[in-house]
């Protein structure tokens, strides 16, 4: 269908295809990190700050994911991040289960074909419950394995934004078991691609790296 990642982007940002387009201060968010990964990270979708950039986990959410992803020796230019939902629902609000089925499989379903990656950790609730099945739980389901409808296989576990709402012994207790479930998914991708690096010397500063991005769209609103 897309040519090659640079096509699917670049059509992606032209996308009114649901409501969730008026909503966003920016349009549609992308990907980052390297499509050449045998690990993608598939989160929720995109809030205030990656409206900005135009980049998936790249605020708040996203600065915990690279202390979580760091803490078992990933940087996140070695693996592939996305989303499920590529528009800001208003408010920040949870995407239902429609709209990300409607968003996922016009988009992340394309991009995940032309990735081809060899394990999925899907972030939260709504990437578990459209990548395995809708009675998923993440509080039950988190830390298993499960074979996704593009076969390749896949482990969820908690998102950074929850993480950020807890405290104490739950926030302590959580933090373990998502180090755990990175711990497992980067366990598998070693087993499958024994010779790929996950780990850069330097940490690649994400807001400094997609600050032209974000140039780009403010300027795009203005003209508009
Ligand atoms: S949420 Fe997805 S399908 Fe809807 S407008 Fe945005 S990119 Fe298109």
């Amino acid at each position: 269908m897309f040519h090659d990642m640079d096509d699917l982007e670049s059509n992606l940002f032209q996308c009114t295809q649901c409501a969730l387009h008026n909503n966003s201060n920016h349009g549609p968010t992308s990907y980052n990190g390297s499509p050449d990964s045998p690990l993608t990270i598939v989160g929720e979708g995109p809030g205030g700050v990656e409206d900005e950039y135009g980049v998936p986990l790249i605020g708040p959410s996203g600065q915990l994911l690279d202390k979580a992803l760091m803490s078992v020796n990933i940087t996140r230019d070695h693996v592939f991040t996305t989303n499920i939902i590529k528009c800001r629902p208003k408010g920040n609000r949870t995407p239902t289960i429609e709209e990300a089925n409607f968003c996922a499989n016009n988009w992340l379903d394309a991009e995940l074909a032309l990735v081809a990656p060899k394990v999925i950790i899907a972030l939260g609730s709504v990437a578990l419950k459209y990548l395995d099945n809708p009675g998923a739980r993440i509080t039950k389901d988190r830390g298993k394995w499960f074979n996704t409808k593009y076969n390749i296989p896949a482990i969820a576990t908690y998102h950074p934004a929850y993480l950020l709402r807890l405290t104490g012994k739950q926030l302590v207790k959580a933090k373990w078991e998502v180090y755990y479930d990175f711990q497992a998914a980067l366990a598998k991708c070693q087993e499958l691609v024994p010779d790929y690096k996950f780990k850069s010397d330097v940490v690649p500063n994400l807001l400094e790296l997609y600050q032209f991005r974000k140039t780009e769209r403010f300027t795009n609103k203005e003209n508009a």
